[in-house]
């Protein structure tokens, strides 16, 4: 999406949630279609869920569960596992009035406010927040790609890119040889 699209979106977005609470009454509940579950994502739906509980909140990612990047670095000096920063943001969802849907987006129709998933699904509400964190722009740094990043990982997104730096980086809690031989 060009950064002027993704500028209407949003101000469309907005507007749209501004409008909703003006509904008549009798009318079916508010959706919100909120694509990524991440910190945003999550956040959004906690608040929707506190002040506005009639709206009908469903958020879509390619991940449950989310892996979350606060915490890493601990993984990265072994004083963490990988597994203690996964939250099941699916089980999270149950119970609470929240709808979440897996799967992997691949477009985003600002004028329908909906979402295509690579399945084909389409999830539609009167109003949309996209909320997908960061991506890479592969190639803008000479050298490193998507083939690179196995070799020298990033860990800019938590999983296994966090477990890859990890293993490449030496044991933090080995003590350095204090005594080399030299041959
Ligand atoms: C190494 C590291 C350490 C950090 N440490 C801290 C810290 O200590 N404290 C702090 O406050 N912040 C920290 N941050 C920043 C923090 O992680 C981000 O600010 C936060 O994750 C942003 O939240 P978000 O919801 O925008 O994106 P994310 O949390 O990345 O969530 C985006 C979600 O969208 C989903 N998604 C994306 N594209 C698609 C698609 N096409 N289809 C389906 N789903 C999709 C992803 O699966 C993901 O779950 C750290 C970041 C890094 C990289």
């Amino acid at each position: 999406m060009t950064e002027l699209a993704r500028r209407s979106f949003l101000a469309g977005a907005a507007a749209l949630a501004v409008a909703v609470p003006g509904r008549s009454s009798g009318a079916a509940a508010p959706r919100v279609v909120i694509a990524g579950a991440g910190f945003t994502g999550a956040t959004c739906a906690e608040y929707l869920r506190k002040y506005a509980p009639g709206i009908a909140v469903t958020r879509v990612d390619r991940n449950p569960p989310h892996v979350a990047c606060p915490g890493s670095n601990e993984v990265l000096v072994g004083l963490k596992r990988i597994q203690d920063l996964r939250r099941d943001v699916s089980a999270m969802a149950r119970g609470r009035g929240l709808t979440f849907l897996r799967g992997e987006i691949a477009a985003i129709d600002p004028a329908r406010r909906s979402i295509r998933l690579s399945n084909g699904q389409t999830v539609a509400g009167d109003a949309l927040m996209v909320a997908p964190g960061i991506g890479f722009r592969w190639g803008a740094v000479q050298g490193y790609n998507q083939t690179t990043e196995s070799t020298l990982p990033h860990a800019w997104i938590a999983g296994p890119q966090t477990e890859a730096l990890r293993s490449s980086t030496p044991d933090p809690t080995r003590q350095p040889d204090r005594h080399p031989h030299h041959s």
